[in-house]
Order: structure tokens, then C-alpha cells, then sequence
């Protein structure tokens, strides 16, 4: 059994660090996906700013090429506006040609080479902005702005090389239905299939649009894959997740591994906390505590250790060992009770709804019946509890065996009265959070309202944590009826129990 339960550990802990390094991997990824996907558009942002800013200033000094030379044509040709012409572009960083046109033939410009040279094929006169070859060298590309004036129509013809460049893989700009990419001029527009994939940034001109290409799964995978950095932190943190889940559930099922061994070995003892009975002074009971000292760690407190007997089933074998125990300290015969003397022993939930339960009372029932002791079950109300037919009929089993219910922790948890009323404890053990709030200057009317409550249901109360003499009055002048707390003892092994019952009867 030990042997399948280890193995089912291991397994479990397997699949822990498993999935916690699946987990790590794909949230780790994801981030540095999301983070490399930002850098990506920053960087193409960025880009953008500088090939729009290049083409505002590239129009702008066309346009005021343009005006200058307009000043130029008043009547014909001749060798002066050529020259002046001429100069012009040398003024401008990318102005390749300042041309006039008249009946789609070049009348006069800046380059010798161009004058009455056919446009018919390279300008639509009809636009404000185009792009092309040149009219003479059709390797290079041009970017003319097209103003119409009295004198003629003028075109300023920008070159365009080093804007490729600038554009990159990313970007391409698209001006009267054509689009300039890295690789040259296409003479489709933004809207056709090949572009489907790119997406135009906020306008910042009429003239021109300028798009961006969205990247596509396998690049966005790429940017998270070819840096080494990215792969070590992704790696590294899903390998210490891992780790860490690793050790967490060895840590664990260490503690669980030494539980076990300690309730086989029965080195959890059961320590008694005195009950004192309000009305008498008299001790009328004990709360039966577990305590457990382990050779290497020392005292390893009950809120340790009960929640992990509770959450691998162990708590019925340590329950049952206590029990073994206390068996044992009351047949020593060094201590004598009145008969009735109540015994309070904590049952967990996960107990209660063990299909062994009943066969538990009725084997402890009658040993307790036999000693004369009285057996109290207290029951959290820490715990969400459902009160079905199977808790009731269990319930309902423990009070015919002659066993008491408390109900602990009250005031802490979950409890209402219909809880209250379907479990019908026998009394109610006030948490010592309300005790604690009792002071000598003010009133706690909270706990003077469950003390009343318990009384008008014909429930006894505890209060728990009773530390000082005033406590002790208030409670008393309450109507409380029993009291439990370091003001009277803390829990005591059975030698010490049995000593202090007897000098509190002497
Ligand atoms: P609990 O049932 O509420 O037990 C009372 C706790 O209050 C005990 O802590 C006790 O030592 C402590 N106590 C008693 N009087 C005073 C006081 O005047 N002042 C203060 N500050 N504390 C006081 P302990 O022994 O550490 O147990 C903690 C909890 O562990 C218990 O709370 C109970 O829920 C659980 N527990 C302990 N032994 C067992 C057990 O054998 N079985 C189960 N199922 N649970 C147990
Ligand atoms: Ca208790
Ligand atoms: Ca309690």
C-alpha cells in the first residue's frame, strides 16, 4: 500500500513539474512574443517617421523649386532661363530635373538632355504627384510634383534612390495608384492582392500614403526563436518553475512520508488542555490535543501537520492512535475522574465523511463507555460543511453512541443557524478571537449575543483562550459555562495532567 503510494507520489509529482514547466514555457513565450512584436513595431514606426519626414522635406523643396522657377518663364526659352534653370537643383538635396511642358513635350528645362523629350508615356499631366523613370535614363526612379501655371505646366522631378533604402522591408508608399517599395516602382495601388498584407499608417499627407507590412505567424515566431537570449530566459524559467514545483512536492510529500511514519510509530502524542466548569471551579473535562516532537525538527506545530494528515487521508490513522494512546494514559490508573469526565477529541471533516466512520464510533463508544469517560466530538466550523442525509444520519449515529458534538471554532467560519440547528451540537466553543476582545474598560456585546443565543437553543458554551483573570469574570458574570485557556493550564502530557488535576482538587 506504502509502496502505491509512493509511486503514485512520484507520478504526481512528475506531472507537477511537468505541467508548472508547460505552463512557464507557453507564458514566457507569449510574453517575449508580445514583447518582441513590440520592439518590432517601434522600430518600423520609427522608420516610418524618418521616410515620411525625408518625403515632406523632399515636396517641400519641390515646391519651392517650383515657385522659383515660375518667376523664371515669362516668355521664351532662351540661354539665361536654361542657365538659371539650370542652377536650381544644385540649391536642393534630391531634385534631379526642373522641367516645363507644353503640348506633352518638354519646352525648356534644367537638363539639356531633356528638352523636347516626349512625356506622353512618363506623366499623366492630370496629377498633382507622380511616380516614374525619368524621361531619358530609365534606371532611375522619380518622384515629380506637377503644378499647372499660367506660363505652362512645371514638373519638379525628385529622385527617389535613396528612399529605397529608407523603406526597407516594412514600408512602401503609395502615390496616385502606384507603390514604391524596396524592390522598385509597382504599378499596382495599396488595394491590390500582393499588398493585402500591409496596412496603412495614420495619414499625414493627401498626396501620399505609407503603409507598413504586418508581420506574418512565422516572422512573429522568429523574433521570439533567433535570439539566444529570449530561448535562455525562456528555457531557464521554465526549467526553475519546474524545479521549484519539484521541490515544493517532495517537500511535501516528505512531510507526508514522516507523518506516516510518525502515526505508525506513534510518535504523535495526545496532550490534555483542562476544562473548568463555570458554575463549580471544577475541571469537568480536557481538549485532547496532538503534539508531535520529531527528532530533527523539533515541535512541528498541529497547523503543520493537520492540514496535510487531512488533505492524504492520514488524519484517521492519527486520530485512531491518539485515541490508542489515550487508551493507554487512562488505563495507567495515576489519575482519577469523576464519572461523566468529558474528553473533547477534534474530528476533521475529511473524517466524518470517510466511508469507515461508523465502524470508528462503534468501536470507540464503548472502550470510552467502559472508563467512565465521556466522549466529545468537536467539529470545526472552519470547514464549508454540507449537511446532506449521509452527515445527517452519521450525526445522528454519534449521538445515539452516547458521544457529545461541540462545535468548534465558532464564530470563525461558516456556520448559521440552520447549520447549527441541523447539527445540534451540545455546545458551542466561542473562538478565543472573541475571547481576546473582552477588555476590562469596554463592553463585547458580540460574544454576550452568542452566549445568549446558545442559552435560548439549551446549547452549552466554551470559551476558548481564556488568558486573564478579568476574562475569566466578565465570561462568568456572562453566563458562560465552561472555560478553557492558559489562564488555567496549557496542554499537558498525561503525567502533567494527572498532576495538575490533582492539586486543583487538593
Ligand atoms: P483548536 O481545536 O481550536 O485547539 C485549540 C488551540 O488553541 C490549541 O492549539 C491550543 O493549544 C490553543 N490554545 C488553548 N488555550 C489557549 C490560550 O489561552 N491562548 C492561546 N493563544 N492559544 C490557546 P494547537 O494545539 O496548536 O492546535 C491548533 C489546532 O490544530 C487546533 O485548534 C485543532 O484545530 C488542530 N488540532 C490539534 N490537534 C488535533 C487533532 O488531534 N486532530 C485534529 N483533527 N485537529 C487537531
Ligand atoms: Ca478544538
Ligand atoms: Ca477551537
Amino acid at each position: 500500500m506504502y509502496q502505491q503510494n509512493f509511486l503514485r507520489k512520484k507520478r504526481n509529482r512528475l506531472l507537477a513539474a511537468g505541467i508548472a514547466f508547460v505552463l512557464t514555457l507557453i507564458v514566457t513565450t507569449t510574453l517575449v512574443t508580445i514583447n518582441g512584436l513590440n520592439n518590432h513595431q517601434r522600430r518600423v514606426a520609427e522608420q516610418a517617421q524618418l521616410v515620411q519626414s525625408s518625403l515632406n522635406s523632399m515636396l517641400s523643396d519641390a515646391h519651392e523649386a517650383t515657385q522659383k522657377a515660375s518667376r523664371l518663364l515669362g516668355g521664351a526659352c532662351d540661354f539665361n532661363v536654361e542657365k538659371a534653370l539650370n542652377m536650381l537643383p544644385g540649391r536642393y538635396r534630391h531634385i534631379y530635373s526642373i522641367n516645363v511642358v507644353h503640348n506633352q513635350h518638354i519646352s525648356c528645362s534644367s537638363l539639356l538632355a531633356n528638352k523636347h523629350a516626349d512625356i506622353g508615356f512618363v506623366l499623366p499631366l492630370d496629377k498633382a504627384l507622380w511616380m516614374s523613370r525619368t524621361v531619358r535614363s530609365p534606371d532611375i526612379y522619380v518622384i515629380s510634383l506637377i503644378t499647372h501655371l499660367p506660363q505652362g505646366t512645371l514638373y519638379v522631378a525628385s529622385d527617389l534612390r535613396f528612399l529605397y533604402e529608407m523603406l526597407g522591408s516594412d514600408l512602401v508608399i503609395q502615390v496616385s495608384g502606384k507603390t514604391l517599395t524596396a524592390a522598385g516602382l509597382v504599378k499596382d495601388s495599396l488595394a491590390a492582392a500582393q499588398f493585402s498584407h500591409y496596412e496603412a499608417l495614420p495619414a499625414h499627407s493627401p498626396l501620399y500614403t505609407l503603409a507598413w507590412r504586418k508581420p506574418e505567424m512565422s516572422e512573429i515566431i522568429g523574433f521570439t526563436l533567433n535570439s539566444w537570449l529570449s530561448m535562455g530566459f525562456i528555457l531557464s524559467m521554465s526549467a526553475i518553475m519546474a524545479a521549484l514545483t519539484w521541490l515544493l512536492a517532495i517537500r511535501r510529500h516528505s512531510l507526508y512520508t514522516q507523518l506516516a511514519n510518525a502515526i505508525r510509530q506513534h510518535q504523535i502524542h495526545p496532550h490534555y488542555q483542562p476544562i473548568i466548569c463555570a458554575k463549580t471551579n471544577a475541571v469537568s473535562g480536557a481538549e485532547i490535543l496532538a503534539r508531535w516532537h520529531h527528532d530533527e525538527l523539533g515541535f512541528v506545530p498541529p497547523d503543520v501537520f493537520i492540514p496535510v494528515a487531512e488533505s492524504t487521508g492520514l488524519i484517521i490513522d492519527l486520530t485512531e492512535s491518539l485515541l490508542e494512546q489515550v487508551v493507554d494514559d487512562l488505563q495507567q490508573g495515576i489519575a482519577a475522574f469523576q464519572p461523566g469526565f468529558k474528553l473533547n477529541l477534534n474530528i476533521s471533516h475529511a473524517h466524518v465523511v470517510d466511508s469507515t466512520f461508523d465502524l470508528f464510533i462503534d468501536y470507540w463508544s464503548p472502550i470510552f463507555r467502559a472508563l467512565g469517560i465521556t466522549l466529545v466530538f468537536e467539529i470545526t466550523e472552519r470547514e464549508n460543511i454540507d449537511i446532506c442525509d449521509a452527515l445527517t444520519r452519521k450525526i445522528d449515529h454519534i449521538k445515539r453512541s452516547g458521544i457529545r458534538i461541540a462545535l468548534d471554532d465558532f464564530g470563525t467560519g461558516f456556520s448559521n443557524l440552520a447549520f447549527i440547528s441541523n447539527l445540534s451540537p451540545d455546545s458551542i466553543k466561542i473562538d478565543r478571537m472573541f475571547t481576546r476582545q473582552i477588555s476590562q474598560e469596554a463592553a463585547t456585546p458580540l460574544i454576550d449575543c452568542v452566549i445568549d443565543m446558545a442559552k435560548r437553543m439549551n446549547i452549552l458554551t466554551t470559551a476558548e483562550g481564556v488568558e486573564y483573570g478579568y476574562q475569566v469574570d466578565y465570561l462568568k458574570a456572562n453566563q458562560i459555562d465552561y472555560l478553557q485557556g492558559y489562564f488555567f493550564s496549557k496542554p499537558l502530557c498525561f503525567s502533567d495532567f494527572a498532576g495538575y488535576l490533582k492539586r486543583y482538587r487538593d
